[in-house]
């Protein structure tokens, strides 16, 4: 069953401000942006990034960024989060300053990293040359054993520390392992591709792509299956109504929820059927934790970690907003980074039943004014709901179970690329320094998030816009509502191979197969009706006390 959901594992990234914590983000996040979204913009101060090292790929948090107070003494703010981090990450990065050397805030952080169970790396930054790095070793009196001497700013060390990270970072699941192996045989393909040695299957010209589309070619990739059930995470801020979601779409408060007391990392899935699919909601602990061990902004930023751990194991996720209150910045964060991790996205707006005066157009005024905030969200259905009445609680399983089918649609090669080529006519891509881009043929090389491959000369002259361009014009022909979707442009030479020249001849003069999305099959169709029905397994920890359902929670203890 898990064999879908592949979390990675999460490194954070703690210390006092101005230590060059951001900085050594970027250095180990990079600019890892081959896909067409622009993110840039949106995300320049994003605080979650994936990270891959030597093939080894995890999640890193600057949980800097996760600050909402930021006028709260740095004491307090590097001890929220240390206790961020040993609640829910994998490994710590604990960043000093070699040139300020250690202070009390350092001590103190460090005293409470002691109690965490996972490992902890001292990184001695702005160690930018000899004389600071011997003098970085003062900070052996944190009390580990090793410290690693970095300039972040320069990149000096940096390499050291990351082979010493992923080194302590927990062993590779086999999902991993697994899906490395999948993104292997992607590269490999695209690679073959792009050398021509796979050019019978479509050229680009007309009667190539009719060739193609007679002889049914299509993708030698392996798209996977096993896994048919729909994993779901609910995300969004303390009392928004996630709780109640939860409970509505169970049916009633029967809660299979337990808590145990410092089990934090414990995540319990909750299990269901959904008219034919099979449903699982993951972590619904984490739903209900963020009240339980704090109230307000504290909450918040720990119910933001946990989501994205959440996000990570999720085919799918649910954003439920409070309809009154609106999207707020860590919302936008949490949504930048399903989207980056490819998850598909359901925007719930909660607490309907409470906005006064409602009109036929209110809806769509508010759904506006949020993809106005936050463009990149424009994927991403929305629908709104009470938890507390029940109205349309149901769509939104619904929808997740729709976008989870989006996501694992495949586009046959030829419908592709008649798309593409209509496209073309309609707009070609504006001529950059080395001339006029060519697209010659667009494939899909992968499901889930669906990932395309163009093959193009001057490649990477084509411009950001036409890439949005090219992406509009596939959704509005194939749908992919609620996911992202990833174009990549490579560089191809010419568009004709001489076989495929020598195949256009023999076959110029036949008449066109028609345009459609007839092939575009995925399971979106798939039924979803009737009640969910509560299974009730759980992944771990059965017993313990069951959440009140007076709404009540606990004061943090602590
Ligand atoms: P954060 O508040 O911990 O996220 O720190 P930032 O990453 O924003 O960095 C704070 C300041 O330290 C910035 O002015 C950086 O340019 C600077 N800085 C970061 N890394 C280094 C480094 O390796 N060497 C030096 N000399 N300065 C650095
Ligand atoms: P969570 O922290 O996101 O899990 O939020 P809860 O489910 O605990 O809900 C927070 C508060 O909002 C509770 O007092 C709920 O009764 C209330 N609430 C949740 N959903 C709705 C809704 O649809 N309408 C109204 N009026 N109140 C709601």
């Amino acid at each position: 069953m898990q064999s879908r959901v592949i979390p990675l594992p999460i490194v954070a990234i703690v210390g006092r401000p101005n230590v060059g914590k951001s900085t050594l983000f970027n250095r180990i996040v990079g600019r890892r942006t081959a896909i067409v979204e622009d993110r840039a913009r949106t995300t320049r101060d994003r605080i979650y990034g994936e990270a891959d090292w030597n093939g080894r790929r995890f999640i890193v948090v600057d949980t800097g960024g996760l600050e909402i107070h930021p006028g709260d003494p740095i004491e307090e703010k590097v001890q929220e989060q240390a206790r961020l981090a040993i609640g829910e990450a994998d490994l710590i990065v604990l960043v000093v300053d070699s040139i300020t050397g250690l202070t009390p805030a350092d001590l103190e952080a460090a005293d409470l990293l002691r109690t965490a169970k996972a490992p902890v790396l001292v990184a001695a930054n702005k160690s930018d040359n000899d004389k600071r790095e011997l003098e970085a070793a003062e900070f052996y009196q944190l009390g580990w054993e090793e410290t690693y001497a970095i300039s972040a700013a320069h990149g000096r060390g940096v390499a050291d520390l990351l082979d010493a990270i992923v080194w302590a970072l927990p062993p590779e699941s086999e999902q991993e392992i697994a899906r490395k192996r999948r993104a292997a045989e992607a590269d490999e393909w695209a690679k073959d591709m792009a050398a021509g040695r796979l050019s019978q299957i479509l050229d680009g010209d007309d009667a190539a792509v009719e060739l193609a589309a007679e002889g049914g070619s299509d993708l030698p990739i392996e798209f996977d299956d096993e896994d048919e059930s729909v994993s779901i995470a609910l995300v969004g801020r303390p009392n928004v109504g996630k709780s109640s979601l939860l409970n509505a779409l169970l049916g009633e408060d029967r809660a299979i929820v337990s808590d145990i007391p410092g089990t934090t990392r414990d995540a319990i899935d909750t299990h269901l059927t959904w008219g034919r699919s099979e449903v699982v909601i993951i972590d619904t602990a984490g739903i209900r934790r963020p009240g339980k061990v704090a109230g307000g902004q504290a909450a918040e930023r720990y119910s933001t970690l946990r989501a994205l751990k959440a996000v990570e194991r999720a085919d799918v996720a649910v954003l439920v907003i409070d309809a009154f209150e609106g999207l707020t910045s860590q919302d936008a964060h949490v949504a930048g980074f399903v989207s980056e991790e490819g998850r598909g996205l359901v925007i719930a707006l909660n607490k309907w039943d409470i906005v006064a005066e409602k009109t036929g157009r209110t809806f769509d005024e508010y759904v506006d004014a949020m993809r106005r905030e936050v463009p990149f969200l424009d994927f991403a259905p929305f629908v709104s709901i009470s938890a507390k009445t029940g109205q349309r609680v149901s769509r939104v399983l619904e929808l997740a179970v729709d976008v989870w089918g989006e996501r694992r649609k495949r586009i046959p090669t030829p419908e592709l690329n008649r798309v593409i080529r209509s496209a073309g006519l309609r707009q070609a891509p504006p001529t950059g320094k080395l001339g006029p881009p060519k697209i010659f043929y667009a494939t899909q090389v992968a499901v889930a998030p669906p990932t395309f491959i163009f093959f193009a000369r001057h490649a990477s002259q084509i411009h950001f816009s036409y890439k949005r361009f090219l992406e509009n014009q596939i959704r509005s022909e194939f749908g992919f509502d609620g996911t992202p979707i990833r174009l990549f442009f490579r560089e191809r030479a010419s568009g004709r191979s001489a076989q495929g020249e020598e195949r256009g001849r023999a076959r110029s003069g036949t008449s066109r197969p028609r345009a459609g999305s007839s092939g575009a099959v995925g399971k979106s169709g798939r039924p979803a009706t009737g009640q969910a029905a509560v299974k009730g397994s759980v992944r771990k920890g059965t017993s313990g006390s069951k959440r009140s359902t007076s709404g009540q929670r606990k004061p943090r203890t602590g």
